[in-house]
């Protein structure tokens, strides 16, 4: 199984790194033949206006909307979580999301660069140890639709949530050290 990682802008080196130690077969992906050769998919942290741009420019756009219509696992962390959503507030009016995860947020709604923070946030799905969250620039979930599973909330909006083979996180799993996330999404069957 490959696993893609959005690499057109933004957080993608220390995911490629973090499934490297898990073992999985983690592939850049920049370029349309670069996500057909993929099984599933993680949309980084980064800025999710100008990934969205960057999407069009590399004739990515339409592809990834039918890898996704077509049920391709995704995980989607912060700017990827704006990436997957079904309505962005506070974006860029062009900005494209793809709604492959029934959720409603608003960009950048903790504050600026300067109000990211860290907290232990307990995720009953990775175990009982709690992860380390950390939030740089975030959104925040402001609505999730009758069929997202919320996995875990910070002040009672869901920063952890998948509908089906979608996952979305408001966080950067990737920073921590902490492989649990990464490792039950590439395990979870497509
Ligand atoms: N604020 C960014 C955006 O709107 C997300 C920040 C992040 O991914 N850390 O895309």
């Amino acid at each position: 199984m490959k696993v893609g990682v959005l690499a057109l802008q933004g957080a993608a080196d220390l995911h490629l790194e973090a499934l490297r130690c898990i073992g999985a077969a983690g592939k850049a992906v920049r370029r349309p033949h670069e996500l057909a050769d993929v099984d599933r998919l993680i949309l980084p942290g980064g800025e999710s206006t100008t990934m969205s741009m960057m999407l069009d420019a590399a004739d990515l756009t339409e592809p990834l909307a039918e890898r996704l219509a077509a049920g391709m696992p995704v995980l989607g962390t912060c700017a990827g979580l704006l990436l997957i959503a079904a309505e962005v507030s506070d974006g860029r009016p062009d900005q494209r999301c793809f709604a492959a995860l029934d959720i409603g947020a608003r960009r950048n709604a903790y504050g600026p660069q300067t109000e990211s923070f860290e907290v232990d946030l307990p995720v009953a799905a990775l175990g009982p140890e709690p992860t380390r969250a950390i939030f740089i620039r975030s959104p925040i979930v402001e609505r999730t639709g009758a069929g997202v599973e919320v996995l875990a909330t910070l002040d009672g909006h869901a920063v952890l949530c998948r509908q089906g083979a979608a996952w979305g996180c408001t966080y950067h799993p990737e920073l921590t050290g902490d492989l649990r996330l990464h490792r039950l999404f590439c395990e979870e069957a497509a």
